[in-house]
C-alpha cells in the first residue's frame, strides 16, 4: 500500500483551523513571557509562522547504514539528488525532502533566509552546520503533504575519531522539538549501540511519544535471530529511554529490492502496513501533535519564568554578586524544589538540571528579570481555559474524519485514480521522446507482449481481462513490495477500471520486470510505454 493516497486530502485545510488559533495563542501569550525570560538563549529559539504552518515532519536516524536514505525512497517511490547510498559515510548532510514545482537543491545558508520554511532559526548552529544542510525540492506526491529530513548516519565507535564541528545532539533536539515522527532505524543484521548514539538520544528525550523504532534489515536474518535481535534491542533501548514501553518497534525491510524469502515473511508485511498506515496517518494528526507540542512548550516555559525570577530575586544588590550567583547554581537542585513546593509546578516541566547549570554560567543574573504576575496569569490562562477551548474543534475533526469513507484505508486494488507527471521516464527504455511527437512513438512493450500474454491467458481473464484478485495474486508472487506494487498496478490499470486487459496487464509484467531488473520505477507512464490504444486522441490535447 503506497502514501500516495496522501494527495488531495481533503483534512489537510480543517486543520488549518486549529493551528491559525494555536498561533493566535502563542504570539499573545506564551512569546511575551518567552521574551521577558531570554527563554530562546536557554531553550529553544521562538516559533515563527512556518513551525505552525509546515506541512508535517518525519525525521529520520540511525546509524551509517542502518538503511535510512533507501527507507525514505522506498517511501517516496523515487530517486532524490544526494540520495547516494553506501555501506560508508555518504550522507553526511542533514536534507530536507520537500515539495516543489522543479527538481533543485537550497544549499543551508539560503534556507534559513526563507521564510516560508521552518528552518529560520537553524542558523543558531552556525556555518559548520548549516553547510551540512541542504534541501531537496521535488514534484513528487508524497511530499506534497509530508516533509522528510534525511540525517547523518549516527558514528559507531570505530569511526568516532572524526569531528563534526557542531552540536550534533543539539540539532537533533531542534528536529525533534519540531517533527511529528521520529523514524529511528536499526540493523537486524549488525546491531550495535555506539556512544554517539547514546548521546543523541538525550536529545530526543520527552519526545518518545513521537518515535518509532525500526528494526530493519529483518529479511536478512532468521526467525531465531531476529528474535534475539529484537530482546537484545528492547534491552538496550531500556536503558536509554525511561518508557521503554511506549516505544513501538517495527520489524521491517524497507527496501526496494524483492525481499527474501524467510520464515517471518508475513509479519515483516503486516509491520510494513502499520508503520506506512501511520506515517499516511500524520497529516490528520498534525493539528493534536502541534498543540500537545505547544503545552508541553507551555510547561516549560512557566518553569522557565519561576526559575530566572527565583535567582533574581536571591542576588544581592551590590556586593559579591559573582559568589552569591555561583552558589545559587551549585544549590538549583533544592531550588527546583522549593519552587515546586511554592508555585504547585510539576517536577516533570522543569529542565534537565545540569544542563540548565551549564547554561546559568554564562548569565548575569542581576539582570534577569523579576516575577510579573500579568504574564504568569496569561500563561494560566493559556494552559487552563484556551486550550481547553480548542479541544471541540479538536473533535469536530475526529469525527469527520470519521465520516469520509475509507480514503485512507481503502484496498489495494482496484481503488486508484491515474494521475499525470510529466517527468521522470523509465531510464533504461531506448527511444526516449524529446520531440514531444506522442503518437510517432511505438510501444516499448510490444516486442516482449507474446510472452507475457502466456502469462495474461494462462490466469484465465474473463471477458478480455483479469481482475484485481487475479492479479494481485499473481503479483504476490513476485515478492516485490506491496508499495511498488500497487504502483505498478497504478501505472497499468490506463481506464481505471479495476481491472487489466492484455495490453495493461503486459506493461504491468513489463514494468515488475523493470523494476527486479534493478530499475526505478517511473512516477507517471512515459508515452512509449502507454498502450497506442490507450493513447489521447490528437484533438483531446489543450
Ligand atoms: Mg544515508
Ligand atoms: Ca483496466
Amino acid at each position: 500500500m503506497s502514501l500516495r493516497r496522501l494527495r488531495n486530502n481533503p483534512r489537510m485545510r480543517d486543520v488549518s483551523v486549529v493551528t491559525e488559533e494555536l498561533k493566535n495563542l502563542y504570539y499573545k501569550r506564551l512569546l511575551p513571557i518567552e521574551k521577558h525570560y531570554s527563554f530562546h538563549h536557554f531553550h529553544s529559539p521562538s516559533y515563527e509562522d512556518a513551525d505552525f504552518d509546515n506541512k508535517p515532519m518525519i525525521l529520520v536516524m540511525g546509524q551509517y547504514s542502518t538503511g535510512k536514505t533507501t527507507f525514505i525512497r522506498y517511501l517516496i517511490e523515487q530517486d532524490f539528488p544526494g540520495s547516494r547510498v553506501g555501506p560508508e559515510p555518504t550522507t553526511d548532510c542533514f536534507t530536507a525532502i520537500m515539495h516543489g514545482e522543479a527538481e533543485g537543491i537550497i544549499p543551508g545558508n539560503a534556507l534559513t533566509m526563507d521564510p516560508m520554511k521552518p528552518f529560520r532559526n537553524l542558523d543558531h548552529f552556525g556555518n559548520a552546520f548549516l553547510n551540512r544542510f541542504q534541501c531537496v525540492q521535488l514534484p513528487n506526491q508524497v511530499v506534497e503533504n509530508i516533509s522528510i529530513i534525511d540525517t547523518p548516519g549516527i558514528l559507531t565507535a570505530a569511526k568516532r575519531k572524526l569531528s563534526r564541528g557542531y552540536d550534533f545532539p543539539a540539532v537533533l533536539g531542534w528536529f525533534a522539538e519540531r517533527v511529528d515522527r521520529i523514524i529511528l532505524l536499526f540493523d537486524a543484521h549488525k546491531l550495535e549501540f555506539s556512544d554517539e548514539l547514546t548521546r543523541a538520544f538525550g536529545a530526543l528525550r520527552g519526545y518518545e511519544d513521537k518515535l518509532h523504532v525500526v528494526l530493519n534489515k529483518a529479511d536478512r536474518v532468521d526467525s531465531q535471530q531476529l528474535m534475539r535481535v529484537y530482546g537484545a534491542l528492547m534491552w538496550s533501548l531500556g536503558k536509554v529511554f525511561l518508557t521503554p514501553e511506549i516505544l513501538r518497534v517495527y520489524v521491517g525491510s524497507f527496501w526496494s529490492e524483492p525481499r527474501r524469502i524467510c520464515d517471518h515473511y508475513q509479519l515483516i508485511e503486516l509491520e510494513e502496513e502499520d508503520l506506512l498506515a501511520d506515517i499516511r496517518n500524520l497529516p490528520r494528526n498534525a493539528a493534536v501533535r502541534k498543540l500537545n507540542d505547544l503545552v508541553k512548550r507551555a510547561r516549560l516555559v512557566r518553569a522557565h519564568a519561576h526559575i530566572i525570577s527565583y535567582l533574581k530575586q536571591e542576588m544581592p544588590t551590590i556586593f559579591c554578586k559573582e559568589s552569591k550567583k555561583h552558589n545559587l547554581i551549585y544549590q538549583l537542585p533544592v531550588i527546583f524544589t522549593k519552587i515546586q513546593q511554592q508555585h504547585r509546578v510539576p517536577a516533570g516541566d522543569f529542565p534537565n538540571c545540569t544542563k540548565m547549570q551549564e547554561r546559568l554560567l554564562g548569565h548575569d543574573f542581576s539582570k534577569f528579570k523579576t516575577l510579573k504576575p500579568s504574564l504568569m496569569a496569561s500563561l494560566d490562562k493559556l494552559l487552563s481555559t484556551d486550550i481547553a477551548k480548542l479541544m471541540p474543534l479538536l473533535q469536530q475533526q475526529e469525527l469527520q474524519k470519521a465520516s469520509l469513507p475509507g480514503t485512507l484505508d481503502g484496498k489495494f486494488l482496484g481503488t486508484f485514480r491515474p494521475t499525470y507527471y510529466k517527468s521522470d521516464p523509465f531510464k533504461e527504455v531506448p527511444r526516449e521522446d524529446e520531440t514531444g511527437e506522442e503518437e510517432l512513438d511505438e510501444w516499448s512493450v510490444e516486442k516482449y507482449k507474446p510472452k507475457y500474454d502466456e502469462i495474461f491467458y494462462s490466469l484465465c481473464p474473463s471477458e478480455g481481462k483479469l481482475s484485481g484478485t487475479v492479479v494481485k495474486g499473481w503479483m504476490a508472487s513476485t515478492n516485490l513490495p506491496n508499495s511498488v506494487l500497487a504502483h505498478i498496478w497504478r501505472l497499468s490499470d490506463l481506464d481505471c477500471d479495476g481491472k487489466l486487459d492484455n495490453e495493461e496487464f503486459a506493461l504491468a509484467v513489463h514494468l515488475i520486470q523493470g523494476k527486479l531488473d534493478g530499475h526505478w520505477l517511473p512516477r507517471e507512464l512515459p508515452s512509449h510505454l502507454v498502450p497506442p490504444s490507450k493513447r489521447p486522441r490528437k484533438d483531446n490535447e489543450e
